[in-house]
């Protein structure tokens, strides 16, 4: 929690550095803006019931962003469960402090034994996974460990099916070494309106799932199944809890959602020189660029390696500068770009928004044919995490 304590003040995350106001840094960074999480949380949470839990999608390093930090801001405002994707994601909250019960989305047989050391609750997704989880807890006397059975309503990436549930029981009801905290399930295309048929099936499946589970059980675990894009197209099926990533971190797969939320992360970098060209020069490697007119180009210090992918170049992808749009010129490198800036009045030091509020996540993954997923999870770990409280 000191990482919250000091407000105004840029925080040190995963290594230390300068404490120096953001707007300052002479260097690529991104910022984290933890108001706007927390204003993205009160418009979730204002979009459900009231005794709706919450559960904060934290995989990934949050999205990219800064899993402790954001974890640590989250449960201070009170969200009522963290998922990750794989142990280790959630064995780093725990080292970070965090109390909040943790939903393990994809556990491995291999991480069993951090599972248990870190109480992260698992999702069993076969009849395979439940008996190797079962054979390990029993080894071992661990008895009533949480876990939450995942059903696969039309997605086919992980889950049980409807002609699974005999078996599930039968498992269940031989053992005490788990305890069914929540049964859930994962829409497929719940951003996607041509697809609203497809996810009323998948709804009512898992209500048909959720019956043939608890027919069997003698206690009613919670169920969900909503995620971002859920909560604003169908908070109908809100049940006892939803699950949340994209939106906390800002974007809500639709401009009319978009709207109502505010991106946390901003994507800082600097121009560290400026090249006047002649009509003729090339830029870049294998010159993917040849300037048919003079052309200023700036040099800036962000790359394929930060996960600015070589997709955004060839003038797909674009940067601010002063509030300007300066494309990509040529390939992308692996540490720097360089940017069309002929009609943009800049010099080197100066500031390039790559992405944020100005310039939103969502569009430049547009550019490229991805989506703001792809493009907040690729920001690679060399890019210095700055976070803003205030
Ligand atoms: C990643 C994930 C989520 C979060 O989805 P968003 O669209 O980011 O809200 C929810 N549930 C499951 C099972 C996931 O894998």
């Amino acid at each position: 929690m000191n990482a919250l304590s000091s407000p105004m003040k840029p925080v040190p995350v995963t290594t230390p550095f300068h404490c120096l106001r953001a707007m300052t840094l002479q260097e690529t960074h991104l910022e984290i803006n933890l108001k706007a999480l927390a204003h993205n949380y009160s418009v979730l949470r204002s979009r459900l019931q009231p005794q709706t839990s919450f559960l904060a999608v934290v995989k990934a390093f949050s999205y990219g962003h800064e899993a402790a930090v954001v974890a640590q801001k989250l449960e201070a405002l009170g969200v009522n469960y963290f998922g990750v994707a794989y142990a280790p994601e959630g064995s780093n909250l725990r080292h970070h402090d965090i109390q909040t019960p943790i939903l393990l989305l994809h556990p491995l047989p291999g991480h069993f034994e951090s599972i248990v050391a870190h109480r992260l609750e698992p999702s069993l997704y076969s009849l395979d996974l439940i008996t190797q989880l079962i054979t390990y807890l029993e080894q071992r006397n661990i008895e009533d460990f949480p876990v939450h059975l995942k059903f696969n309503s039309g997605l086919n990436r992980l889950g049980l099916s409807l002609k699974d549930i005999p078996d599930v029981l039968e498992r269940l009801a031989q053992t005490k070494s788990v305890r069914v905290v929540s049964v859930f399930s994962h829409l497929a295309a719940s951003e996607d309106p041509k697809e609203d048929a497809f996810s009323r099936n998948q709804i009512n499946r898992f209500e048909a799932f959720y019956e043939g589970v608890t027919l069997g059980l003698n206690h009613k675990p919670f169920r969900h199944i909503l995620n971002t894009s859920g909560i604003f197209n169908y908070p109908e099926a809100q049940y006892n809890m939803v699950r949340s990533g994209i939106g906390l971190y800002g974007y809500g797969n639709d401009t009319q959602f978009d709207a109502l939320l505010q991106p946390v992360a901003r994507l800082i970098t600097i121009i560290t020189q400026i090249h006047h060209l002649d009509p003729g020069a090339s830029v870049g490697y294998n010159r993917g660029h040849q300037t048919n007119q003079a052309m200023t180009t700036a040099t800036l210090a962000i790359g394929h390696a930060d996960g600015i992918s070589r997709l955004y170049g060839q003038g797909k992808g674009w940067v601010l500068i002063h509030g300007q749009k300066a494309p990509i010129v040529g390939n992308v490198c692996m540490d720097m770009i360089m940017v069309d800036v002929t009609n943009i009045p800049c010099q080197n030091g100066d500031q390039a928004i790559v992405l944020g509020p100005e310039l939103p996540a969502s569009s430049l993954a547009e550019s490229a044919g991805t989506i703001s997923y792809e493009l907040l999870t690729s920001l690679s770990q060399r890019i210095k995490r700055v976070v803003i409280d205030s």
